[in-house]
């Protein structure tokens, strides 16, 4: 199994330590980040509240800009500190990578 290091030496879990989406106050949910992304982080943290300002506003604001049926997520990189949108294109995209806890064992 892979360790998530960060250069200091102290792991990051997506377990623990979960922020606060600054839009909707709601805990973000950790997700791992694609291969194929030059992401240097194992996961992000994404606030997949359907109900958050920030993605409810970002349909409007496309359709009404480029009359695309896409929105943003908030997301906040753990190793960098770093936010900003992750797109997407309906609510159920992406959910397939966000990291549940193996129950069990
Ligand atoms: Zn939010």
């Amino acid at each position: 199994m892979e360790t998530n290091q960060t250069e200091n030496g102290k792991e990051l879990s997506p377990f623990e330590n979960a922020p606060e989406c600054p839009r909707c106050n709601k805990k973000m949910l950790p997700w791992k980040t694609p291969d194929m992304t030059n992401w240097t982080s194992k996961f992000v943290w994404v606030c997949f509240n359907d109900e958050c300002d920030y993605f409810k506003r970002g349909w409007k604001w496309m359709e009404e800009k480029y009359s695309k049926h896409v929105s943003y997520r908030h997301k906040l990189d753990p190793e960098t500190g770093e936010t900003g949108p992750l797109p997407v294109w309906s609510e159920d995209a992406l959910r397939e990578g966000i990291i549940t806890k193996k129950t069990g064992s």
